[in-house]
């Protein structure tokens, strides 16, 4: 083998090796709960389905332009404005095969060997494993349970250097579905400005705000606007995780450098997929809204679980669908990390979990609650007893 030292700095996603054990398995007859890789377990909505259907049957299945349609990048750039209150025009909106393509075209676009780019952990585990893809650094800043794993200004400050190039955010957070507020937003944006720094802001989960609504860092005002890349995908809010489509908006120039890139690799995304991407748009946030009232009972549901399990804690997630409980009371004797315990929960409770250290914080497991209650209910009671045998 000859491999670029590139690719050896990289681990496979964390999140999908787990996933795929966990349907390894069921293949061979165990009866296996995932809570691993999160993706609504809702199916893609039929007028989307249909409106891909309808492209189909008209011929929609040529190269496109590289950036995507554009009626959907016009719709794209509409709903930005509508719903996450910034403006920009179609051509400072890309469409991507999904957000992690786009996160990884920003990357390219701006990262030089050495540069260094915050990443808060918890973090999606992604991030990091992108970022030295693109021969940058990933410099990580720890979030503490105690503060609700919640990024704040007076705690970035203190990782920023001069070869800082950029802040990854994402707010709600996957693993820990922790919300930023708007007021420390404002800070941390103010702090961006005055040294520099370009701002990452995926928003995936931006539909699954059970508190209080979404804030886009770029909404604060045209000077954040111009330092950021908002980053967001069809996939969490209209149940659409294989059609892989995603955006990127920022400013024109970038946008022109990510359109490249595209032009050079993928060509463009898929033309039929994206004419369900515009069906998705006209439904203006109905289907989101159904599933977020769902995910918000069983997030009630599985906090109160793992709080009723003794020594466990577990801060109350305000995004996302995701728990990250504590689970050190339970790392001792013949478990010594929390990649065992994972382990030990597959083997015993027939329960797939995502361990903490894939997002860079030991002592903790991660569960996607975009699973049938019917699952939660009985993963639950299935992980509580096995714990409770190393007790
Ligand atoms: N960002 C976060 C925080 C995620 O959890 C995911 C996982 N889906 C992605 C980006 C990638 O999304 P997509 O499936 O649209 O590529
Ligand atoms: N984003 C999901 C997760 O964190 C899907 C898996 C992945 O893309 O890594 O589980």
């Amino acid at each position: 083998m000859n491999f670029s030292e590139r690719v050896l700095r990289v681990q496979p996603s964390q999140t999908l090796v787990i996933t795929a054990k966990a349907a390894e398995l069921r293949k061979r007859g165990i009866d296996i709960i995932s809570f691993g890789a999160g993706e609504p377990d809702f199916d893609t909505p039929d007028f989307v389905k249909e409106a891909a259907i309808k492209a189909l049957k008209e011929g929609k299945t040529r190269y496109t332009p590289a950036a995507g349609i554009p009626e959907l990048r016009e719709g794209i750039a509409k709903r930005l404005k509508d719903k996450n209150g910034i403006t920009y025009s179609p051509s400072e909106v890309i469409v991507t095969p999904g957000a992690k393509m786009a996160l990884y075209e920003v990357f390219s676009v701006i990262l030089n060997p050495g540069d260094e780019v915050l990443v808060p952990a918890p973090y999606w585990v992604s991030y990091t494993e992108q970022i030295k893809l693109c021969d940058g650094v990933p410099v990580i800043v720890p979030l503490s349970e105690e503060n609700g794993f919640v990024l704040t200004a007076e705690i970035l400050e203190k990782y920023i250097t001069p070869k800082t190039k950029g802040l990854v955010l994402n707010t709600p957070s996957n693993p820990t579905g922790a919300v930023i507020p708007k007021s420390e937003l404002i800070k941390i944006a103010e702090l961006c400005l005055e040294k520099n720094i370009l701002i990452i802001s995926d928003e995936c989960y931006e539909e699954f705000c059970y508190d209080e609504d979404h804030v886009s860092i770029a909404s604060i005002s045209k000077e954040v606007r111009d330092i950021t890349f908002t980053i967001n995908a069809f996939s969490k809010s209209y149940s659409m995780t294989g059609w892989r489509l995603g955006w990127v908006a920022a400013p024109e120039e970038y946008i022109k450098k990510i359109t490249i890139i595209q032009s050079q690799t993928i060509s463009n995304p898929t033309s039929f997929a994206m004419y369900g991407a515009l069906a998705a748009l006209e439904d203006g946030g109905k289907f989101p809204a159904m599933m977020k009232e769902e995910f918000k009972k069983r997030r009630d549901f599985v906090v109160d679980q793992f709080l009723s399990i003794e020594g466990i804690t577990c801060p109350k997630p305000q995004g996302a669908f995701y728990v990250f409980p504590n689970v050190t009371a339970y790392i001792n004797g013949d478990i010594k990390n929390d990649i065992e315990l994972t382990t030990y929960l597959l083997e015993d409770a027939k329960v797939a979990v995502v361990p903490g250290s894939a997002f860079g914080k030991e002592g903790y497991i991660r569960l996607s609650y975009a699973t049938s209650m019917d699952n939660i209910m009985e993963g639950m009671k299935r992980i509580k007893d096995s714990l409770l045998k190393l007790k």
